[in-house]
């Protein structure tokens, strides 16, 4: 009987706000200053989602002509499965994700969704099918309700609360006095790096996309913080296709399939114990990182 109850007056709040909000999707990717040069296919049909299986065949691509980023990059990453990549910085792992989500079409090879090449679809339906947990999660000044709502416009307010449960922020906004009314961003309230992170997890939780991305998810965050977001993830992730990109090897140890990238080719790929023993690239990032943490951990 409780769930009768319809809070008339949030949800109007949300639906007046959701459209302007779209279209700042772009910042999501930090694309505002990117030329839009995508464009529909007259009459494009929708993306038919059936377990969501992605594949990258043979991908090459250039933000400028005459400096190529991707080379024939190519894999699959069956439908619920997770593919973790990793690569020093620049290798162009965010290419990728910028790619699936088509923010940019590739100049060679193609991207595919359960055999539908995505530049056969219309954007919109492309993009309901995938969620972003990005970098730097960017929060509109608005309410925390709204933050979340953002991901599916017309969710119910317990719909909210059960997103919110999932990505270990419940008890934070439980506590605060205006719970889900509560405003946050430039003139509200301030959240840190962990607690924006599980809100955009919380958003992709409700939106519950069959493809996901995660964009170095939890690059700069503590240890502490870092192990309640993994465990969020990990919840986001299963039964959902996921492309992960990786900043630190220590959360992507479990992955099925690692890909290691090197200036946007491939250069491994294969399970963490067969990188390792394979003694190449990513058992060199390992040493790399294990050092750097064993400098980092405080003395006993
Ligand atoms: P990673 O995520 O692995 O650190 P990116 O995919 O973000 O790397 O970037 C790969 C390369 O593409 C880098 O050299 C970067 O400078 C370049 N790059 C990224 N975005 C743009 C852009 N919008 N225009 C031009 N070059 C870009
Ligand atoms: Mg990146």
């Amino acid at each position: 009987m409780i769930q009768l109850f319809i809070p008339l007056n949030f949800l109007g709040f949300i639906y007046r706000e959701i459209r302007e909000a779209l279209i700042n999707i772009e910042r999501l990717f930090g694309l505002l200053d990117a030329p839009v040069k995508v464009r529909d296919l007259p009459a494009a049909p929708e993306l038919e989602v059936s377990g969501g299986s992605v594949s990258f065949d043979d991908v090459a691509f250039a933000y400028q002509a005459d400096r190529p980023i991707l080379h024939g990059v190519s894999f699959t990453i069956p439908a619920g499965h997770t593919l973790a990549v990793v690569g020093a910085s620049g290798a162009g792992k965010s290419t990728l994700a910028r790619l699936l989500f088509r923010f940019y079409d590739v100049d060679g090879g193609s991207i595919s969704i359960d055999g539908q090449d995505i530049r056969s679809v219309s954007q919109e339906s492309l993009r309901q099918h995938i969620g972003v947990v990005p970098q730097d999660t960017v929060l509109f000044n608005d309410t925390i309700g709204f933050n979340i709502a953002y991901g599916r416009p017309g969710a119910s307010e317990e719909e909210i609360w059960q997103a919110l449960r999932m990505a270990q922020l419940e008890d934070f906004v439980r506590r605060l006095p205006q719970g889900l009314d509560t405003q946050v961003g430039e003139r509200g309230l301030k959240l840190s790096g962990g607690e924006k992170q599980r809100i955009a997890i919380a958003r992709v939780l409700l939106k519950n996309p069959p493809v996901l991305i995660l964009d170095e998810a939890t690059a700069s965050l503590d240890t502490h913080s870092e192990r309640r977001i993994l465990d969020a993830l990990n919840l986001v992730s299963a039964r959902r296709t996921t492309l992960a990109i990786a900043h630190r090897l220590s959360t992507i140890v479990h992955a099925e399939q690692i890909l290691v990238l090197d200036h946007g080719r491939i250069v491994e790929q294969g399970s963490h114990q067969q990188l390792l023993a394979a003694n190449g690239a990513y058992a060199r990032l390992w040493t790399e990182q294990q050092r750097a943490s064993d400098m980092d951990s405080p003395l006993p």
